[in-house]
């Protein structure tokens, strides 16, 4: 019956689903989420899913490109293509494009000037006109050596270079959410999707400002993911984040001392490292399956590699967020509102 249930994002981020990995009545509920992952919507009296060794466990993950990913894409697209000739752009995607004037095809003859970020967005300046992509859950900007073929469904918008190269924004999975805007250059910063954002989390705001933006009787998780408070975080960054402020992910931001404000400050350097990390690490492009230099985030069950407490999970409907309970959260580990709810 939660399996089935049909829970809204919004829905889902009240209702915390705790997977106990330790205790005997492990797990009572799995989220739709991970019953799917399993390869179907699970029952409460199914058994547990063995849990794979650490080592073998595909560290490799789908999710959403966040700020370092996006930045490491554009900087590697922004060598690679600084320069090139647009023969002709194209958008097979139903939807994808969200402005039509001026066309996608004003591209035709025009020059790849600079490829940059805004927030977790890529974009493709030529000239005075400028692709704005935004990624969303399962977008990815890759450039190819030959075109696609016309078998392929992945790709929503194809800039096809004179070179032979070809520019795509694809869409792995089954949701298409990912979109562009062809904009005149000069109105990116003024676009409603980057105007509202906050500060970019990296390079880290100064902290006057990042006190005041915290300052607000939200959770910390989904206050820091929240774009327009600041911008470049999403659902794996967070947990690194919180982790390495040992912060708990439910306090909330009003209620943090002046020394844990500056605490989860200074965590903003995780995003940096991840960064340097993939300019070390990364050839000429990101891979689709991004290998993220995460140590919580999806790792439940392995040890904290700071203090080797069992790293713990709270699962939504779609996504999860992972703590270290005994530098976070006070060695609480979190209970799931709804189960308990229930069982009553
Ligand atoms: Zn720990």
């Amino acid at each position: 019956m939660f399996a089935g249930r049909d829970v809204s994002p919004e829905t889902s981020r009240m209702n915390w689903v705790q997977v106990y990995r330790s205790g005997p009545l492990w797990p009572r509920v799995l989220s739709r989420g991970e019953g799917g992952a399993a390869g179907g919507p699970r029952s409460v009296l199914d058994p547990p899913p063995p849990t794979p060794p650490a080592e073998k466990r595909n560290r490799q993950t789908w999710d959403m490109p966040e700020l370092p990913e996006v930045e490491i894409t554009a900087r590697r697209l922004n060598t690679s293509l600084s320069g090139a000739c647009v023969e002709s752009a194209v958008a097979p995607g139903m939807n994808v494009m969200k402005t039509f004037e001026p066309p996608l095809e004003a591209l035709a003859g025009r020059e790849i000037s600079r490829i940059r970020r805004i927030g977790k967005m890529p974009v493709v300046e030529l000239g005075d006109l400028a692709l704005l992509i935004h990624l969303m859950s399962a977008g990815r900007l890759r450039l190819f050596e030959k075109r696609a073929s016309p078998k392929d469904r992945a790709s929503r918008v194809l800039v096809r270079l004179e070179d032979g190269r070809e520019l795509r924004l694809r869409e792995l999975g089954t949701k298409q959410r990912a979109w562009a805007k062809l904009l005149p250059t000069g109105s990116v910063d003024d676009d409603e999707a980057t105007s509202r954002l906050g500060p970019e989390a990296w390079p880290p705001p100064p902290l006057e400002d990042f006190a005041v933006l915290i300052d607000q009787p939200r959770h910390l998780h989904p206050l820091l993911r929240h774009q327009g408070d600041i911008a470049g975080i999403g659902r794996s960054w967070v947990d690194e984040i919180l982790w390495e402020a040992r912060l708990s992910p439910f306090k909330r931001g009003s209620e943090l001392s002046d020394e844990e404000v500056e605490r989860l400050h200074a965590s903003l350097h995780v995003l940096g490292d991840a960064i340097d990390h993939y300019e070390e690490t990364i050839g000429e492009q990101l891979p689709d399956k991004v290998p993220m230099p995460l140590r919580v985030h999806k790792r439940e069950g392995e040890p904290c590699p700071r203090c080797g407490t069992t790293i713990e999970a709270v699962f939504f409907a779609e996504h999860q967020t992972n703590y270290c309970p005994a530098e976070q959260t006070g060695g609480r580990v979190l209970k799931d509102r709804r189960l308990s709810r229930l069982l009553k």
